[in-house]
């Protein structure tokens, strides 16, 4: 989870049905401003992108239209969050990065779990590590159980590429490895928070800024 920049509506846009939200203007700067990621896991969201209401809108046409509550989510995030975890940060207002800390790393079966940790914060920090713990390590159902895996194995792979990548400019640090490695930590690129923890947790060689 990242720190998004959501931009105000233009002057004149309005969203009073869910039609507004789902297309045009406001999907588009939705999509946008969230990077085409889900705001939640951080994958690119080119299969069945939601519209995520980040405070739950049962029975509040306020919240359910408030410009400030709509992200971009995967079907996936928006599957596990569902009403069940109001009350999550604002990673419109804070950066998640400087309260919660994620790795992927072995549990005692050997096999991959994400570690999210907490660095600071109070109850909305933990409301939102209870549903990123359930986004990456849910095993709820049989179903939840294989998208949670599906999601560990890109990010793992994509992690290897991104270590291979560090090795390179480890070996050899050129501005073209660099900046390599400036894309794959910049907010456009997918699991970017895992990314940059691995940067300032282990791998001092390159400054994030
Ligand atoms: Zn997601």
């Amino acid at each position: 989870m990242i720190k998004i920049n959501k931009r105000p509506l233009p002057e004149g846009v309005t969203i009073t049905r869910e039609e507004d939200y789902r297309g045009g203007i406001v999907f588009q700067m939705i999509v946008e401003d969230c990077r085409g990621k889900c705001y939640l896991c951080e994958d690119s969201v080119h299969t069945a992108p939601n519209v995520e209401h980040r405070i739950s809108h049962e029975n509040d046409a306020a919240l359910k239209y408030d410009w400030n509550n709509l992200l971009l989510a995967c079907y996936h995030c928006n599957n596990t969050k569902l009403d069940k975890y109001n009350g999550i940060i604002d990673p419109t207002k804070v950066d998640p990065e400087a309260l919660i800390d994620l790795s992927l790393d072995l549990d005692e079966e050997l096999r991959e779990k994400v570690i999210v940790r907490k660095i600071s914060g109070g109850r909305d920090t933990d409301i939102t590590i209870d549903l990123l713990n359930a986004v990456y390590n849910g095993q709820n159902t049989d179903m939840k159980k294989y998208s949670c895996q599906q999601l560990k194995n890109k990010l793992s792979n994509e992690l290897s590429w991104f270590r291979q990548k560090l090795e390179a400019y480890r070996a050899n640090p050129n501005d073209a490895n660099e900046a390599v490695i400036r894309q794959e930590i910049s907010d456009t690129a997918i699991f970017a928070a895992f990314k940059r923890g691995i940067i300032k947790t282990v791998f001092h060689a390159l400054p994030l800024s």
